[in-house]
């Protein structure tokens, strides 16, 4: 029953690195040594095949039938097998026919053989390749190959020790780029910033000569799936220079110096192959605040790695065109070491797309879709309010997956509706059907919050309200549409946003009653913003304009905050009652509001339990016609 949350965007694995365009520098070395080795068995038993002449197998007494009547023309009589030829011919092919039997002992042969004139040869085998080939080449081959995939196991489990030290970077220097800026939208100042590096990578002399100095370090910051490694790639692919990447979790070794091993070869590697970019990727693995809690293990190794990290990045020039580019999610939880200047001194801040930005990373991700003429990505571009590019490439996935499970041969835009809600909120849970009873309250509680939604004079306009269950918990969701981006509130609109968090709640009561649980999201919620009012905006006025309490919010991660308490235990009780000041004057108003338009939502919690879905304009047409009445 909570509205739904804009703010939870799952964080996507690199989905990005599997795609088609970018495998080429990016995939992983396939098993490339084991496929030799197997298609070479394959040919050369193949090649046996087709030199041997078909020969066939026939009992010794046979053989001696055959010499009897004089039919054996010549043959050949080796340690175990006697081979030859005969005078008949293959009925088909008209050949000579092939034969071969098992050799008994007969001392007597020589003589049989010459007594019916048959041409012999007798001939002694050489077994020493036969035998290099058993003893030595096959079981030394086997131990090779089972080695080779220990390793390769172990590697994948953490613990290479075949391989210790040896660098992971993915280099990639292909003057085609994969990626280009064309590819990333939605981020025009980081972009922009970004192009100056590309330009100095270009032609660092031009830049010199005119006193420029280039930054050595670069970090991007941002919210997970903003296109921070997107961006790096772009680079790699615009500048044209070799790429070196590297994923901070790579540098992490369970054995002690590897992790450091590894950044001085990769700095190596790159010194010598200068101008080019080193990207260190998920940077925060690596560059945590030293002297932390002490962990079980690892712990040394990862300030040895980072302590490398720092003295190599001090050790070279930036004029000889190396940049290093990281990129991280976690700014906050970085070594101070690593921003001071010199090091990752310029800071590139990649923030949530705005609505312009959605529309155009929608642009990007829809390119090769086919889709129906019905189909406005500005209205999924303003239903997404701060979804990042990696949900919207999501989205535009998820749509033609839809749109081909329905076999329609185009996606169209409802299509795009239903994957917007999956993003949101996971898979339709089809399933597990919510009982008549539980469904009838939900269908109150979320016309409550819609109805206030409706009334109150700053309230968004409804885009959708639903009552399928969903995935995560949600029983159901009421969606406002923002009419543009909000950059600020009023006083006013907080407390009409509290009373549209209330609406739910209140519904119930009136309706019901009593309350149920399903309320608590939203509760939690319209607590939130009334503190805020209170000790952020000051917006009490027995308070005044006053802020209490110092919030240290993780820079990103606005849920994850602790707080400094600087003020008495009296202004303390004095904020709590202000905040259910706020709150219950807020809930009588809903009530009030409600009670007074009871038809309209019980016409609203009808449709809605019937329909289970109701549009925006639904909603409106149901109110108006209420009204008349
Ligand atoms: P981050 O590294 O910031 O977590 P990624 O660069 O890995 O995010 O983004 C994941 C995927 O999401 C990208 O590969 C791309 O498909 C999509 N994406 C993210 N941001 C953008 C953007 N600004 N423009 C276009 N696509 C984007
Ligand atoms: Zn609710
Ligand atoms: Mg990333």
């Amino acid at each position: 029953m909570k509205k739904a949350d804009f703010q939870a965007t799952k964080k996507k694995p690199d989905i990005e690195l599997n795609k088609p365009a970018g495998r080429k520098y990016w995939q992983k070395q396939g098993n490339f040594a084991f496929w030799y080795f197997v298609i070479m068995l394959v040919l050369f038993y193949f090649f046996q095949q087709g030199i041997q002449v078909k020969k066939e197998e026939i009992p010794y007494s046979q053989f001696q039938q055959y010499l009897s009547e004089n039919k054996v023309s010549e043959c050949i009589i080796r340690d175990k097998l006697i081979e030859g030829t005969l005078k008949l011919k293959d009925r088909k092919t008209g050949k000579p026919m092939h034969f071969v039997t098992v050799r008994l002992s007969d001392a007597n042969l020589a003589n049989v053989l010459e007594k019916h004139g048959v041409k012999y040869s007798v001939e002694i085998e050489n077994h020493f390749f036969t035998n290099l080939l058993f003893t030595w080449i096959i079981p030394f081959g086997i131990i090779f190959l089972l080695w080779g995939f220990l390793s390769k196991r172990v590697a994948t489990s953490g613990m290479n020790f075949l391989n210790v030290g040896r660098n992971r970077a993915h280099i990639h220097a292909d003057s085609q780029p994969s990626v280009t800026f064309k590819d990333v939208a939605g981020v025009d100042e980081p972009k922009q910033e970004l192009e100056e590096v590309v330009e100095f990578l270009r032609s660092p002399d031009y830049f010199q000569r005119l006193g420029g100095r280039m930054p050595k370090g670069i970090l991007l910051v941002g919210p997970p799936g903003t296109g921070k490694t997107l961006l790096a790639r772009a680079i790699s692919g615009e500048a044209g220079v070799p790429f070196f990447s590297i994923s901070g979790s790579d540098f992490i070794e369970i054995f002690a110096g590897v992790g450091a091993a590894r950044v001085r070869d990769l700095f190596d590697q790159a010194r010598a192959k200068a101008p080019c970019i080193i990207f260190i990727d998920e940077l925060d693995a690596v560059g945590r605040q030293r002297g932390g809690p002490i962990g079980i293990g690892g712990h040394d190794e990862r300030e040895q790695t980072l302590n490398q990290l720092l003295v190599e990045m001090d050790g070279f020039d930036s004029s000889k065109g190396v940049v290093v580019l990281a990129a991280t999610n976690r700014p906050d939880v970085l070594d101070k070491a690593l921003l001071r200047p010199g090091r990752f001194d310029r800071q590139i801040v990649v923030d949530k797309p705005d609505m312009k930005g959605r529309l155009e990373i929608l642009k990007i991700h829809t390119r090769g879709l086919k889709m129906a003429p019905d189909v406005d990505l500005e209205v999924i571009a303003k239903r997404t309010p701060g979804f990042v590019g990696a949900d919207l490439a999501n989205i535009a996935n998820e749509a033609a997956i839809l749109a081909a499970r329905n076999k329609r041969d185009s996606v169209t835009q409802s299509d795009f509706e239903a994957a917007i809600d999956r993003v949101i909120a996971g898979p339709e849970k089809k399933t597990t059907a919510m009982g008549p009873e539980e469904k009838h309250r939900v269908a109150y509680h979320e016309s409550g919050h819609t109805l206030v939604a409706e009334l109150v004079p700053t309230g968004e306009p409804v885009h959708k309200v639903s009552i399928i269950p969903r995935g995560s918990g949600a029983l159901g969701y009421t969606l406002q549409l923002p009419e543009r981006e909000k950059f600020m509130a009023t006083r006013n609109e907080l407390l009409d946003q509290i009373a549209i968090l209330l609406g739910g709640r209140a519904s119930e009561e009136i309706i019901f009653g009593d309350v149920s649980t399903g309320a608590q999201n939203d509760l939690e919620r319209a607590s939130d913003i009334a503190r805020n009012m209170i000790c952020s905006y000051g917006m009490s006025e027995k308070l005044g304009p006053l802020t209490f309490g110092k919030r240290q919010a993780s820079l990103f991660l606005g849920t994850e905050y602790s707080e400094e308490k600087n003020y008495s235990e009296e202004t303390a009780r004095q904020i709590d009652e202000e905040v259910r000041d706020i709150i219950e004057s807020s809930y009588s108003r809903v009530l009030g509001l409600l009670k007074e338009n009871r038809s309209v939502l019980d016409a609203l919690a009808r449709e809605l339990e019937d329909k289970e879905i109701l549009s925006g304009e639904e909603v409106k047409s149901i109110i108006e016609r209420e009204r008349k009445q």
